[in-house]
């Protein structure tokens, strides 16, 4: 299990759907995902790779297929290896895919938009 997948896991601690389910907190963490809940949807999961949030889990959903369906160009999902088995290169191709991702989402995120808008300071 990789350090990222050990964090993940860590953040499940109140996710719902344990023994019998499909979506089992391990399972969930080794498909990339993390859970991220808001007071109204206590049941998103986020990916920490692409960072597509998915809500509406059901105890037969599998998380390898639901990431696939929403986004199957996530460069963690289309890997073929595990984090500790990766290249060098393979390693900094994934980092900088990465990085470009988090880069479109800062800019469209709300709080940078507004900002942008009113010159006013990010906290
Ligand atoms: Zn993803």
């Amino acid at each position: 299990m990789s350090n990222s997948e050990v964090i993940r896991l860590q953040m499940f601690s109140e996710w719902p759907f344990r023994e019998d389910c499909q979506c089992t907190p391990e399972l969930m963490a080794k498909a990339g995902f993390a859970h991220c809940p808001s007071e109204n949807e206590p049941e998103v999961a986020c990916c920490f790779y692409c960072l597509r949030e998915l809500e509406g889990w059901e105890p037969e959903d599998n998380p390898w297929s639901e990431h696939a369906k929403c986004s199957p160009n996530c460069a963690f999902l289309c890997m073929k290896k595990t984090f500790d088995k990766l290249t060098a290169i393979e390693y900094f191709q994934l980092e900088q895919e990465w990085l470009r991702i988090l880069v479109s989402y800062i800019i469209v995120s709300p709080a940078v938009q507004s900002s942008l808008r009113d010159g006013s300071r990010l906290v």
